[in-house]
């Protein structure tokens, strides 16, 4: 029981330093994209979703004592800054960030089936309820981007033909 808990922390706190990370990554995207509104405005909304997430998290991480060791916002800030330069600088910009996110939202997905398995093993049905929630949001950003991916490709197809900005 001791070592499973002590699993479970660290893959919260890992958790919890990816959403740190999505939330940088999502804003610096989101600040770069210019002719894409309808992505852009679907980004948006899952940043507030991300934060809101990174949040539920830390108040899981909070109940645990001594967890304060697996918080690694920072080394999640650096390393959110490099993902969000990525491809920043391609000239298909914008469907290598739709890729990008739709990439992230599946490892996201991955994340919390193995959390909401060992939270199950632990009784701790409080973390399943938070991470079922959290899930359906990831699943539902990834169910959006598998449409769009499709669109986002064809707008930038279009719009390069044209000589219009493309890349964002
Ligand atoms: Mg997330
Ligand atoms: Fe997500």
């Amino acid at each position: 029981m001791a070592h499973s808990l002590d699993h479970f922390i660290v893959w919260l706190g890992d958790a919890h330093a990816m959403e740190v990370q999505a939330t940088a990554m999502l804003r610096a995207q989101i600040a770069r994209i210019e002719n894409y509104p309808e992505l852009r405005e679907r980004m948006q909304q899952h940043l507030i979703e991300t934060e809101a997430q990174a949040e539920a998290l830390r108040k899981l991480l909070d109940r645990v004592p001594g967890s304060g060791s697996v918080l690694k916002e920072v080394a999640g800030r650096l390393s959110a800054v490099a993902q969000g330069v990525t491809g920043m600088l391609a000239a298909d910009e914008v469907v290598k960030t739709t890729m990008a996110i739709y990439t992230f939202e599946h490892s996201e997905i991955a994340t919390y089936r193995v959390l909401i398995a060992a939270a199950d093993e632990l009784g701790d049905t409080e973390a399943v309820d938070v991470f079922e929630k959290i899930v359906s949001e990831e699943m539902a950003m990834a169910a959006w981007l598998e449409t769009h991916l499709d669109v986002v490709t064809r707008l930038y197809l279009m719009r390069d033909e044209r000589d219009l900005l493309a890349k964002r």
